[in-house]
């Protein structure tokens, strides 16, 4: 069969040619003698004309044509009467003269219109998945979805990447989130892990002298969804061998220029900015700051230290911190009420409190200005927090990871709010010189940063056993409109540094050759020094949809309960199924 011809593509150009195309009939209006159908399909939409002048019999079938129906067309093109073209649509100008229709399929009432505008709600939307696919919107998504795909494989083809999958039925090994456990049948109480990711496969790729490898992969993580997050979710993995952090990093960041470009037509030429992962925390109070806007957070603690407002010094003295973020031109757009309601936006990280004053040509007013009316202080802090007359500047005094999870969250609050944001800005940027590890106060143990086979920054090594919370590690992310969209390291390559690595997060000699002895193995026999880094698709397809959830770019996800409400998956299974796997269900999670 020749090309197919869309709905969507019968345009001018076609003027008296027969055509015959396929769709679904998306609105259908009956004048009397003459049938107007809209016939649509994933390239768009036509008009198809059934005139009893013409066509008695295409006109009888037309009758019984109702929405949603797909059918089969063949007509001739012809251009539209004068003041009937519709300059929106690319099919606009002409319409097809019905010769022949032939009904493929019927359709029942659907439960919610093929419509971009219409608001239905997101479970009916999953239940009929395949009825909201058919929505322009949805299958656009899914276009630029597989764009994004054909630009990474075409890049890392060309740049001698090889795809190699790597095993769905895998070992459980801590690698920070839930795994997915799968029971097995032949070897019942024992379980594969579904991969959180390709992690130790394509490090032992490097080992088999792959070189450079990718894949576009599934992965799997039980934990509690937000918007940007599914059970199991597509990343592109990436390894090498051979190459730095740098070498890594530029191989990257022109991948992604490309992708801006093939993409969104976007032609990004400057270097991404690199950031420390202390410097965005002190500048944004965040590790995957969204740099579209400032309002950076600033630093008071040395000025308000001196004043006789108790709440900002205890803390001090407490050896906290306290911050501000000067929301310019707020004093007049934020009302009492309004600014009490920001405190709802820090009280979700702990903040105990939102401290705020406002600048007015007559000094500072609100309910704690008093105790920095005085002038050295007072100048001091307006310099520090680059303030002027008309702005208002708020401030978080707690621990210090209390105020960067609070003033992070109310800057990107106030930055929607003051409609700071550019939506067509894409603005990536580097966070790189992360802590290796992070004391887990509720385990009472180190935890990897990013994940055990990260290799610290050779200064570093010799804290392993010392000082562990103050080793840099090697690792890199790549930050996108304050998401994290993809994220690596070098790795460890020798064994007995891989050891101390596991010893620091609180793993027995023991435990670790039973959990990663295949790794530690394999460190013996000739492992390249390698590097990679993994992105998360679903997210890079949803900024460049302008979508404000993955969902929307996936073709059939889960619900925020982690269901799918089209084929109600998890469901129970029959006894005999569990029986085969030596399982059994306690009562009380039947009844659930
Ligand atoms: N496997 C890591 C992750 O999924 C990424 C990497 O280090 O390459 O986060």
């Amino acid at each position: 069969m020749t090309k197919k011809l869309y709905c969507g593509e019968v345009t001018d150009e076609l003027i008296d040619q027969e055509v015959t195309i396929n769709g679904w009939v998306h609105k259908r209006r009956d004048l009397g003698g003459m049938i107007f159908v809209d016939l649509r399909d994933r390239e768009g939409v036509v008009q198809v004309v059934f005139d009893a002048e013409k066509n008695k019999e295409s006109l009888q079938t037309a009758e019984d044509i109702r929405k949603e129906f797909v059918i089969e067309v063949t007509g001739k093109v012809v251009k539209r009467q004068p003041g009937a073209e519709n300059d929106d649509l690319k099919t606009g100008q002409i319409e097809i003269e019905a010769t022949a229709v032939n009904i493929l399929s019927k359709s029942k009432n659907i439960p919610f219109e093929i419509n971009d505008d219409r608001s239905v709600s997101e479970e009916l939307r999953l239940k009929y998945r395949y009825l909201d696919l058919r929505r322009p919107k949805m299958n656009h998504n899914l276009k630029i979805r597989h764009q994004v795909k054909k630009v990474f494989r075409n890049y890392l083809d060309e740049h001698g990447f090889i795809d190699v999958e790597t095993p769905f039925l895998t070992k459980s090994t801590p690698e920070g989130a839930r795994d997915y456990l799968v029971p097995s049948r032949v070897h019942n109480g024992k379980f594969f892990a579904l991969p959180q990711s390709p992690q130790l496969f394509k490090q032992l790729l490097m080992s088999s002298g792959v070189d450079r490898y990718y894949q576009i992969v599934r992965c799997f993580r039980d934990e509690d969804l937000r918007g940007d997050r599914q059970p199991e979710f597509t990343q592109v993995d990436i390894e090498t061998s051979f190459l730095n952090d740098q070498e890594i990093q530029d191989l990257i960041e022109k991948l992604l220029k490309r992708l801006v470009k093939e993409v969104k037509g976007l032609e990004i030429t400057e270097d991404f900015p690199r950031l420390s992962y202390q410097e965005a925390m002190d500048r944004f109070g965040s590790d995957k700051p969204d740099i579209r806007f400032g309002l950076e957070l600033q630093d008071v603690g040395d000025i308000v230290k001196d004043s006789s407002f108790k709440v900002f010094t205890s803390v001090l003295e407490k050896g906290g911190a306290v911050k501000g973020i000067n929301a310019k031109g707020g004093a007049d757009t934020f009302t009492r009420k309004q600014i009490d309601k920001l405190q709802d936006v820090t009280a979700v990280y702990g903040a105990k409190g939102l401290a705020w004053v406002k600048v007015t040509e007559d000094g500072l007013s609100g309910p704690i200005a008093k105790f920095f009316e005085d002038g050295a202080l007072k100048e001091a802090l307006l310099s520090k927090m680059e303030a002027e007359a008309g702005d208002l500047l708020l401030f978080v005094a707690d621990e210090l990871k209390v105020v960067y999870d609070a003033l992070g969250a109310l800057r990107l609050h106030l930055g929607k709010e003051l409609d700071l944001i550019d939506e067509n800005e894409l603005a990536f940027l580097w966070v790189v010189d992360w802590p290796l590890l992070e004391y887990d106060e509720e385990q009472d143990k180190y935890m990897a940063a990013h994940h055990p086979f990260t290799m610290p920054i050779k200064e570093d090594i010799d804290k392993l056993e010392t000082n562990p919370q103050d080793i840099t590690a090697t690792a890199y992310d790549i930050v996108l409109n304050g998401y994290e969209i993809g994220g690596g390291s070098i790795r460890i390559h020798e064994r007995d540094l891989q050891m101390r690595m596991l010893k620091a997060l609180g793993f027995s000699e023991e435990e670790a050759n039973e959990q990663f002895g295949f790794l530690l193995e394999a460190l013996d026999y000739g492992f390249p020094p390698h590097g990679g880094i993994a992105f998360g698709l679903d997210r890079i397809v949803m900024i460049l949809a302008g979508e404000a959830n993955i969902r929307e770019v996936i073709a059939f996800p889960k619900n925020k309960n982690a269901k799918d409400p089209l084929t109600d998956a998890p469901s129970n299974v029959f006894d005999l199924q569990l029986d085969e796997l030596g399982l059994s269900i306690t009562e009380k999670e039947k009844k659930e």
